[in-house]
This record gives structure tokens, C-alpha cells and sequence, in this order.
């Protein structure tokens, strides 16, 4: 066999194991190191894969690159589950990307053999009628979003397994509910690769240079290149990029629980309740029905200490747990001594102030910057991907202020709810 046809005979292996799912980690070392791509995403997390997806939908050469492995354990987009929602207060520009977001999560759920969205509807509920509950109402309004609002006596008597006394209002997003996060980022990295993608685990080292970049480089000496770099490296991007974002993204120690409801106790389950959000004066606690038999999930979404990605050990604290049984007590009591099913300890990538980042790297050009999902990220995930490939593709001109790197201060200042 000459050496093309030997080279052609390894390429053909490769789509067709490709194609059939397999991961490309096992063909890869196959693969020629001096191939280029039109485009190489640097983090399967939900915003590369997405971004993957779409760049591959507009017929681009995409090769997808993760450290780790899609979803892993380490990554933001790694966890069970994740909620979506579209009350963001007068943020319409997020309720607009979670409501886009929602076709897509569903046409993957329709690819996995398992559902990757829950349809169990969202209730946001709140202490006093806060500004966010008009301006998310009116926003809802124009954008037709069937949502309800519920009074106490209405919540008293849909949601009877929780308590509502200090409670004035509520809303009730009927078309909203849980993504199975790891599943699906999983399953899209698979649609990825069966349309033609390249997967590859493989970790990039940061780039040395601040100019347009025409390779970069991986842990094991190899080089890849492309027309242009995705960097969608999540809570990594700081370490990516330190002088750019090192001050501009805030990485966090989030920690989440799931909890046993009593046996042949159905009241937790997703037929009786849906996923939740307390707004408790901007102080979020929020969780989730048992789903999958994986148990009540509770979490406090108050920002935690610094953690690194790499080294932050994953044993989450006796103050958290005690603060969220105590919050059970208070709003779910039959839930108040609940046996402990399992934590995780996982990281938010916060900007200043909440907004994602999406914008071209301000001196090296054929780099695009995708990241800061600041804890609410996941649910955008389909849109952040098909925003970032329009900026590549030259659909779009220009980026929206709130995802420019200009708007990332170096303080924080959380105002995205
Ligand atoms: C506890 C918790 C609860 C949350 N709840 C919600 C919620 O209810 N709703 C919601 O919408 N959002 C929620 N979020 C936020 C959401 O999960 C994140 O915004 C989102 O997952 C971020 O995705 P990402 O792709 O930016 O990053 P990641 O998922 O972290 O992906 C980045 C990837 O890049 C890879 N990588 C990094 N460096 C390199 C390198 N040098 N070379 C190659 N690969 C590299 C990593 O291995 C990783 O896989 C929550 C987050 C947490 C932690």
C-alpha cells in the first residue's frame, strides 16, 4: 500500500468510527498532526459543543478539543442538572436566549436515547413583590410566554409539600423546567461527530502570543491549525488567558446537594413539583424535583470562595450542608431530616456582573472568547453557540454590548439574576 492510499485507508477508518460514535480519543492518535480545520473549539463544555454544532451546521471543518472529556466531572457543564427558565427581570436579552435555547434542548432531547430536558415547569417565588416580578412579567408579556403569576393561596394549594407564609408572589413558567446537563452535552458531542465533526481529547496550552494565532499547541507536543480558535475553556479561561481574563472572570466553589425523599413519597417528584427558585431578597436558593430517582436537589446560589478548576478538592462543607438543611426545614420540613443521597462541588466562572462573554479577542483576530456563564449559563447553551458561529461566520457584525469583553470589569458586581 503507497503511503496516500495507506494515509486515505486511515482517514476513512476514522469517519466511519466517527460516524458510528465511537470517540474519537481511541482513533486519534491516527489522526495527521499538520491537518487544518476551518475552526478548532478549545472545551467541550455546553458553550463548545454548541458552538461546535452549529460552526459544523454551517458546513465548517470543526475539530473540538477538551482536556478532560465532554461534560466531565471537573467542568461547569458537568453536573446532573441544571434549570431553565425565562424570568430574568428586565434582561430580555437572556429570556430571549433561553427561550431560543428551548426548540433546540428539545430537538436533543429527541436524540438521546434518554430525555435531556424535563418539561417540569419553573416556580420563582418571592418574598415581596419585587421590581424583577413586574419587569419579568412585562418582558414575558411581549415575548407571549404563557407565564402565571400565583398568589400565596395559590401556591398553598398547588404546592402543599412546602411552606408559603412569608411568600407574596410567585411565577409559574409552565414551559421551562431541568436540563440533564452531562447527558447533554454528551449527546450533542455525539450528534457533533456523526455530522462530520472531530473530536479529540487533548489539552491546549495556553497561546504565547497576543497576535492572530496560526497553530496551537497541545500537552504532548503536537500542533493543531486552523482559519480560527474558539477558546470556550469555561472556569479555565483565566489560566487561558491571564492577563486578559485572569482579573475579569471570578471562578467560585459552588456547592449541591441531593437529598431522599421519605419512600412511596411522591410529593417531590416532578408530577407534584417543579423545578424552583426562592428569591429570597436576591440571596437564590434553588432546586430541583427528583428526578431519575437521583433525589431532592437543593443548592444556594450565593457566591463561594475562589476555587481552582484543577486542584479545588470536590468535598463539599458542613456549613453548606447545615445551611441548606436549614433552609429545608424552614420551606420543605417533611424534607428537614432527609437522608443525604449526594454532593457535588462544582465551580461558577463569574463576570463582574453576570453577563456571558461572547467577542473577538481584542488583538488576536481569528480568536473568539465564549465563557463567563456565571451560574446561569447551561439553559443559553444552543444560542451562546449559534451567536458565536454567526460571529464567525460573518452573519453578525457586531456583539452585543453585554457580551463584549469591554463591558467584563475587574470588580465584582453581581446584577444578572
Ligand atoms: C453548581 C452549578 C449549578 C448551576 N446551575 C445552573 C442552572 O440551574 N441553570 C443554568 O442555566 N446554568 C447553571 N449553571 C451554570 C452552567 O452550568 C455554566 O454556565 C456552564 O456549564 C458553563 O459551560 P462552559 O462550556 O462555559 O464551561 P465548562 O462546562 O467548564 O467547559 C469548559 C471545558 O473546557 C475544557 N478545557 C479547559 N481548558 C482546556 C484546555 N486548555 N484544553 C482543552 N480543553 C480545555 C474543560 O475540560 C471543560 O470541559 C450552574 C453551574 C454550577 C457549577
Amino acid at each position: 500500500m503507497s503511503r496516500i492510499s495507506r494515509r486515505r485507508a486511515i482517514v476513512s477508518t476514522m469517519a466511519t468510527a466517527l460516524a458510528a460514535g465511537v470517540t474519537a480519543n481511541s482513533q486519534d492518535k491516527k489522526m495527521s498532526k499538520s491537518a487544518t480545520w476551518d475552526s478548532i473549539v478549545i472545551g467541550a463544555g455546553v458553550f463548545g459543543a454548541w458552538t461546535a454544532w452549529y460552526l459544523r451546521k454551517a458546513g465548517r471543518r470543526v475539530l473540538l478539543l477538551d482536556a478532560l472529556g465532554a461534560a466531565n466531572a471537573r467542568a461547569s457543564s458537568g453536573g446532573e442538572s441544571r434549570l431553565t427558565r425565562g424570568s430574568y427581570g428586565s434582561d430580555e436579552v437572556y429570556t430571549r436566549f433561553a427561550l431560543n435555547s428551548l426548540s433546540q434542548w428539545k430537538w436533543l432531547s429527541g436524540q438521546s436515547g434518554l430525555p435531556v430536558f424535563h418539561p417540569t415547569g419553573i416556580v420563582f417565588f418571592f418574598q415581596k413583590r419585587e421590581a424583577y416580578v413586574d419587569q419579568s412579567l412585562e418582558v414575558h408579556r411581549r415575548l407571549q410566554l404563557p407565564t402565571q403569576e400565583l398568589d400565596r393561596a395559590a401556591l398553598e394549594r398547588r404546592y402543599p409539600q412546602a411552606t408559603w407564609k412569608d411568600i407574596e408572589v410567585g411565577l409559574l413558567e409552565p414551559g421551562f423546567g431541568v436540563l440533564m446537563a452531562r447527558r447533554a452535552v454528551q449527546t450533542l458531542v455525539g450528534a457533533f461527530v456523526k455530522s462530520g465533526g472531530e473530536y479529540r481529547v487533548a489539552a491546549v496550552k495556553p497561546p504565547a502570543a497576543d497576535r492572530a494565532l496560526s497553530q496551537v499547541e497541545l500537552s504532548d507536543g503536537t500542533t493543531v491549525s486552523a482559519g480560527n480558535y474558539i477558546f470556550a475553556g469555561g472556569p479555565w479561561l483565566p489560566r487561558l488567558f491571564p492577563r486578559l481574563l485572569g482579573q475579569r472572570i471570578f471562578v467560585t466553589r459552588q456547592e449541591v446537594f441531593f437529598f431522599a425523599p421519605p419512600a412511596g413519597d411522591a410529593r417531590f417528584g416532578a408530577a407534584s413539583l417543579p423545578g424552583w427558585a426562592d428569591f429570597n431578597d436576591g440571596d437564590i436558593y434553588y432546586g430541583m424535583p427528583d428526578l431519575e430517582g437521583r433525589g431532592f436537589k437543593i443548592a444556594h446560589d450565593k457566591h463561594g470562595p475562589p476555587i481552582d478548576p484543577d486542584r479545588g478538592d470536590r468535598v463539599a462543607s458542613p456549613g453548606a450542608l447545615a445551611d441548606v438543611r436549614a433552609y429545608m426545614a424552614r420551606r420543605f420540613p417533611a424534607l428537614a431530616n432527609a437522608p443525604l443521597n449526594e454532593e457535588r462541588v462544582c465551580q461558577y466562572e463569574n463576570s463582574s456582573n453576570g453577563d456571558l462573554l461572547i467577542d473577538r479577542h481584542p488583538t488576536a483576530d481569528n480568536v473568539l472568547l465564549v465563557g463567563a456563564g456565571s451560574g446561569h449559563g447551561f439553559k443559553h447553551g444552543p444560542e451562546v453557540g449559534r451567536y458565536a458561529s454567526e460571529l464567525l461566520t460573518g452573519k453578525l457584525k457586531t456583539v452585543e454590548p453585554r457580551f463584549s469583553l469591554e463591558t467584563k470589569a475587574e470588580q465584582q458586581n453581581r446584577a444578572v439574576h
